[in-house]
Parts: C-alpha cells; sequence; structure tokens
C-alpha cells in the first residue's frame, strides 16, 4: 500500500471544538495538523451560532423599526433589503470570523488540509481530496466531527423542506413557515422570521417547547411570540409533508387527530445526529454507544488513549462553548496535563430567543430530582434602572443558593442580556462563591448586572429594590 506521512497530532474537523483544539495544542507545543471537508469554522461559524445570531438582529432591529414606542420616535415606510442583510451575514459576519480563524490557525502553524479523514485503524488516517488521497501516521488524534441535522424519513430535506442550514439562507422573507420541532434552534429561527412578519407554526412532540428552560422562563417567550402572529402547538406528532410547486403542507396528529398545514416551507429542527458513523471507526478500538455518541473518560480520552474526542459528539449538550472546552481539556491532556479533566460545575446554556433565555448550574428540575436544600430568590428587571432607561423590562433573575451555606448552585436569567449576564453567574458557581460575595461586589449603576446584586441582597435578607 501507500507509503503514509507522519503527523504529530492530527485534528478531525474545525468547528469550535476542532479549531480550538488546534490552536491550544500549537501553543503548548504539538505540531499539529486540522482536517476539515468542508468550510474552516465548522458548523457553529459557517451555518449555525453566529449567522443566526446575526438574522435574530436582523430580526430584532426590523421589529424595533416598525413597532410603536413609547418614547415617541415615530418610523415610516420601513424597509428591509432581505438580500442585502443575508449578504451581511454571510459576507461580513461569518466570513470576517472564519477568515480570522484561519489566520489564527496560520499564526500556530497549524497544516490546514482540505479533505474528508476516515480512520484506518488506530494510527492512521486516509484523507480523501478533491484531487487524490493520502495516508497519515499520526502519534495523537482528535475526532471533532461535529453532528448533522436528522432527516425524518417522511419529509425528506429538498426544496421547500429546510434545515436549518436552508433557513438561515431562504432567499424571500416567508409569508408562512412551518417549523417541526420547538427546541432553541426552532424557537430561534420561528422567532427570526415572525419578527420580519412571517407568520410562523411550531409542531412541538413534548408538552412544552424550549425544553431544558422552565416553565416560568419560556413564558414571557411565548407569550410575545402568539401576540406577533406566531403559534405553537405541542403534543403533537409530526407524520409527513406533501410539497406542490409553490407550498408544502404538513400532516400531523394531535388527540389522536389528524391535523393539516400549509406553508411556503416547512423547517425540520428535531435534533442533530453526531458525525461518528462515516469516519471509519469500526476500524479502531474507540467505542460508541447506540445514539453514536462517542465515550470519553474526563479528559476526552477514547478507549484508545492516544485518540480523544470532543464536542457534539461526546455525550451532554450540544453546545459551541462545550466543544471549545472539551478541545482545550484533550490539547493539555496530550501535552501531558495530568490534571486535565472535563470537571465543570457548570455548562451555561442560552437561547436567543425574543427575551433571552440563560440557565448555568442548578435549575428548579435537578433541585426536585437531587433533593437539594435551597434558596431560591428572584428579582424582576422591572425593577432595574437600566433595563426601564432601555425600555426592556420582561423577564428576571433567579439564584438557586445552599441553604446552609449560601454557595450559589444555579442561576437562570430572562430577559435583556441575559446571554452575557450568566458568565458572572458561572464564574461565581465555578469558584464556589456564596450570595454574600456577590451581595458585597459592587456593581456599577445603572447597570442590568445590578439586578444580580439585588438578587443575591435578596437571598442574604437584606433587599434593597424589593
Ligand atoms: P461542528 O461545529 O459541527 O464542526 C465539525 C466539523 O467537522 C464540520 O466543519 C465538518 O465539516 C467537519 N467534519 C466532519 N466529518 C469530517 C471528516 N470525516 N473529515 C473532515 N472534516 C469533517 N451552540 C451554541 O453554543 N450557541 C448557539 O447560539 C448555537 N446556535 C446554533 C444555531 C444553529 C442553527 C445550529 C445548527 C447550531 C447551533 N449551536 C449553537 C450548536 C453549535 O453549532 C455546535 O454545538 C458546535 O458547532 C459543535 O462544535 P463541534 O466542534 O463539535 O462540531
Amino acid at each position: 500500500g501507500a507509503q503514509a506521512r507522519d503527523v504529530d497530532t492530527i485534528i478531525i474537523g474545525s468547528g469550535p471544538g476542532g479549531y480550538v483544539a488546534a490552536i491550544r495544542a500549537a501553543e503548548l507545543g504539538q505540531k499539529v495538523t486540522i482536517v476539515e471537508r468542508d468550510e474552516i469554522g465548522g458548523v457553529c461559524l459557517n451555518i449555525g451560532c453566529i449567522p443566526s445570531k446575526a438574522l435574530i438582529n436582523v430580526g430584532h432591529h426590523y421589529r424595533e423599526a416598525t413597532s410603536e414606542t413609547p418614547f415617541g420616535l415615530v418610523t415610516e415606510d420601513v424597509t428591509l433589503d432581505w438580500s442585502k442583510a443575508q449578504s451581511w451575514k454571510q459576507n461580513t459576519v461569518v466570513n470576517t470570523l472564519t477568515s480570522g480563524v484561519k489566520m489564527l490557525l496560520k499564526k500556530h502553524h497549524v497544516e490546514i488540509i482540505k479533505g474528508e479523514a476516515t480512520f484506518n485503524d488506530n494510527e492512521t488516517v486516509n484523507i480523501v481530496q478533491d484531487d487524490g488521497h493520502e495516508l497519515l501516521q499520526f502519534n495523537n488524534a482528535i475526532i471533532a466531527t461535529g453532528s448533522r441535522p436528522i432527516e425524518i424519513p417522511s419529509m425528506p430535506f429538498g426544496d421547500r423542506i429546510i434545515d436549518s442550514t436552508g433557513a438561515l439562507s431562504l432567499e424571500k422573507i416567508p409569508e408562512k413557515l412551518i417549523i417541526v420541532g420547538g427546541g432553541v434552534i426552532g424557537s430561534e429561527l420561528g422567532g427570526v422570521y415572525a419578527n420580519l412578519g412571517t407568520k410562523v407554526t411550531i409542531i412541538e412532540g413534548l408538552d412544552h417547547t424550549l425544553n431544558g428552560f422552565d416553565h416560568e422562563m419560556i413564558k414571557p417567550v411565548l407569550d410575545d411570540f402568539k401576540k406577533h402572529g406566531g403559534e405553537v402547538v405541542t403534543s403533537a406528532t409530526a407524520k409527513s409533508a406533501v410539497q406542490t410547486a409553490d407550498n408544502v403542507t404538513l400532516s400531523y396528529e394531535v388527540d389522536g387527530e389528524e391535523q393539516r398545514v400549509t406553508g411556503d416551507y416547512l423547517l425540520v429542527a428535531v435534533g442533530r445526529c453526531m458525525n461518528t458513523d462515516a469516519i471509519g471507526l469500526n476500524n479502531t478500538d474507540v467505542k460508541l454507544t447506540e445514539r453514536g455518541v462517542i465515550e470519553v473518560a474526563e479528559n476526552m480520552q477514547t478507549h484508545v488513549p492516544h485518540i480523544f474526542a470532543i464536542g457534539d459528539i461526546t455525550a451532554g449538550p450540544q453546545l459551541a462553548h462545550k466543544a471549545s472546552f472539551q478541545g482545550k481539556i484533550a490539547a493539555a491532556a496530550i501535552s501531558g496535563d495530568k490534571q486535565a479533566r472535563d470537571l465543570h460545575y457548570s455548562l451555561p446554556a442560552v437561547a436567543y430567543t425574543q427575551f433571552e433565555l440563560a440557565t448555568t448550574g442548578e435549575n428548579l428540575e435537578t433541585v426536585k430530582s437531587d433533593n437539594l436544600d435551597v434558596k431560591i430568590s428572584k428579582f424582576p428587571f422591572a425593577g432595574n434602572g437600566r433595563a426601564i432607561s432601555m425600555n426592556d423590562t420582561t423577564g428576571f433573575i433567579r439564584l438557586i443558593s445552599d441553604k446552609a451555606t449560601n454557595a450559589l448552585l444555579g442561576a437562570q436569567i430572562v430577559g435583556p442580556s441575559a446571554s452575557d449576564l450568566i458568565s458572572e453567574l458561572s464564574l461565581a458557581i465555578e469558584n464556589g462563591l456564596t450570595t454574600n460575595d456577590i451581595s458585597l461586589t459592587i456593581h456599577p449603576h445603572p447597570t442590568l448586572g445590578e439586578a444580580i446584586m439585588d438578587t443575591a441582597e435578596l437571598a442574604d435578607g437584606l433587599p434593597i429594590h424589593i
């Protein structure tokens, strides 16, 4: 057979898992080769987190510009040049970030190979490129191949049946959009189009959308969505879809009764399956669970000691910051750091819905299921000066602290900048800080972050603003 070329650390996939692992491994002295079959930056930068947040921003601006304000701003004849919004999203937002990542990889002397990698055995990968293929023998490998949308056989992707990638690049704003799956991705994209005037219908199998966030958090989002023409059907089973030249009709079942809904497009967002089925793992001793998750130790090591796995293909939530965190652990472990362990106490999660939802550490459900003895304090943004001056008072902050020690165990935020505010609380949880530590930290005035201090003061029994 062909002679294999020797490489040091090979990383398969360049998403937030792979590219971060590559940079960190290079910083720690490894000679790194990264293989990417598609675009540098993976799902997150190209067709996930970043372009979705760009369109969410467009939706917010459009809605603001077309809504009545209490402060006398009058706008007339607001129009949106959608093709300009699309090209801004792609050429400015996405391309700035992906070319930035390419620059960083170059700076760290990471070899980039464009091609599709499959394992031949525990020591070699075969890379198929446009113009041939190459065999590489590695000292260490990090698998970071990510995930792809699940396809429902009775509603195959194509034309008017689209996945999240299709929903991010529609040529026209649809009049009516049907979404199967009211998880974070379906709800975020539904929110974008609802803000742009589309009539959105979400069909969800569970009895609630936005699974992972509790009812109290979701309620303001749902109320707002419905007020903007959105419809949510829960406990519904999507059956099949039929498309014509200009629309698509979904059949679904609720309470044993068949229903139908017709729209311009049908977005299927029912979860993501792992890219572990076609990378030759059967030629290795790497072990998978039935769902295709790669089994890893706390240092991200698979059952083959010199092969690691990170990101969406490991157990737990499929989040970019989880992938990056694990990438740094794997890079450190390969460099001989015996302390490198994925032992976090809090993994924040955010939904970029109309009112942002953020959670970290324990939540109402885990408090119950783990029988934790906690104190729960809640402060509304309606009592926060900055929120009032921003005309953005919907939502609240909730702190969950240990009843005996006051250590912060968990936190949830609904409302303005929840996605940014949650980090302070993750920092507190990771470092065993108490609600008193938060109360005694001076927060600048007037800020949304003061509401965190107010919630902590409430937990300590010495509230000022409530
Ligand atoms: P990926 O980003 O999936 O990257 C894997 C890469 O590996 C891909 O580029 C792929 O082409 C490549 N690859 C696969 N197989 C091979 C092979 N055999 N050879 C070579 N290359 C290969 N997460 C958040 O935390 N926040 C958000 O706001 C957020 N929003 C999202 C919005 C949408 C619409 C979607 C779809 C996802 C969103 N996510 C979000 C999830 C986030 O994108 C993923 O958790 C993250 O991208 C996972 O990173 P990863 O490195 O594991 O894999």
